[in-house]
């Protein structure tokens, strides 16, 4: 998608620390990261949000490479992950992604 600030860094036409890439997703660090470890797993193809996903195999492996990620990343007491869906959901990045927090305890409040 032209103009979309994830399609640009999953085509490497933006930098970014990457942390994980597989033929379906890319994994990097959050620019403007809220805990210690806060990464971003994106989808490589654009879609809109969790909303617009019509493919459930992505979503059926999304939760295991987020887990896979979050360990080897050293969060073995625990993360958070989120995903921020739409203008309610606080999404700002129209481009699919998941949040993986954490690193250190994180508030229970939402
Ligand atoms: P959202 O609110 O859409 O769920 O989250 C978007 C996230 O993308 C935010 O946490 C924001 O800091 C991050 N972000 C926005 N632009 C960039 C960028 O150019 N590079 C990286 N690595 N993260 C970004
Ligand atoms: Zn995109």
């Amino acid at each position: 998608m032209d103009n979309c600030i994830f399609c640009k860094i999953v085509n490497k036409e933006i930098p970014s620390k990457i942390r994980y890439e597989d033929e379906n997703f890319l994994a990097i660090d959050d620019i403007y990261p809220k805990a210690k470890v806060h990464i971003l797993l994106i989808t490589k193809k654009h879609f809109l949000s969790l909303d617009e996903i019509d493919d459930n195999t992505l979503l059926e492996e999304i939760l295991p490479v987020a887990k896979k990620i979050a360990h080897k990343n050293g969060l073995v007491t625990g993360y958070r992950i989120v995903i921020n869906t739409k203008e309610d959901g606080g999404q700002e990045v129209e481009h699919f992604h998941l949040h993986i927090l954490g690193g250190s305890k994180l508030s229970s409040k939402m």
